[in-house]
């Protein structure tokens, strides 16, 4: 199967692109590599709040985009966020559960690049990064309230005894 999202290459200057964003398509043990190293050096937990605010904050600036270019409502700029980060590789994502009006939902992950990965951590749960994506995006979906106002925790994952990865979100429920 070809790949789902739309690749342009800039036959002058070599840049990829997808839907008007320049991308880089990277080896997966790249990417996980430098996570880990990263991870090491830092520690999980500081490591970790970096992660979260620059992630969300790329997360919504990439569903602001994509309500200028393709004009999708809030919702769906939210579900395609994580369709297309299924289409990218990411792991196979699945808004489950979601209630705007109580601010609150569920998001499955199958097939993570860090379950997929990370084999020396058997057991721990490694798909911490994402907790920042869906923070912003879901702060997106509220109408930017705030990613920061977003609690959002993998709350089980796929290298402990799953299948598949759990994140639960919320806005201003403590973790
Ligand atoms: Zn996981």
């Amino acid at each position: 199967m070809q790949p789902a999202v739309p690749i342009d290459v800039d036959d002058t200057s070599g840049i990829w692109r997808t839907d008007g964003l320049p991308m880089v398509y990277l080896p997966r043990h790249f990417l996980v590599n430098n996570h880990l190293a990263v991870e090491a050096a830092l520690g999980r937990a500081a490591y970790s709040a970096i992660l979260r605010a620059a992630t969300a904050k790329s997360a919504i600036e990439w569903c602001e985009a994509q309500v200028r270019d393709k004009r999708l409502d809030p919702e769906a700029t939210f579900r395609h966020y994580f369709q297309r980060l299924s289409q990218r590789g990411w792991g196979q994502f699945s808004v489950d559960e979601l209630d705007i009006a109580g601010r609150r939902g569920s998001i499955g992950l199958r097939n993570s690049i860090f379950t997929l990965e990370a084999r020396q951590q058997q057991g721990q749960r490694v798909c911490y990064m994402f907790e920042g994506f869906i923070s912003g995006a879901f702060s997106f979906l509220l109408g930017n309230s705030g990613a920061s106002a977003i609690e959002c925790e993998e709350v089980y994952c796929g290298r402990e005894a799953h299948d598949h990865c759990r994140f639960k979100f919320a806005i201003g429920v403590s973790r």
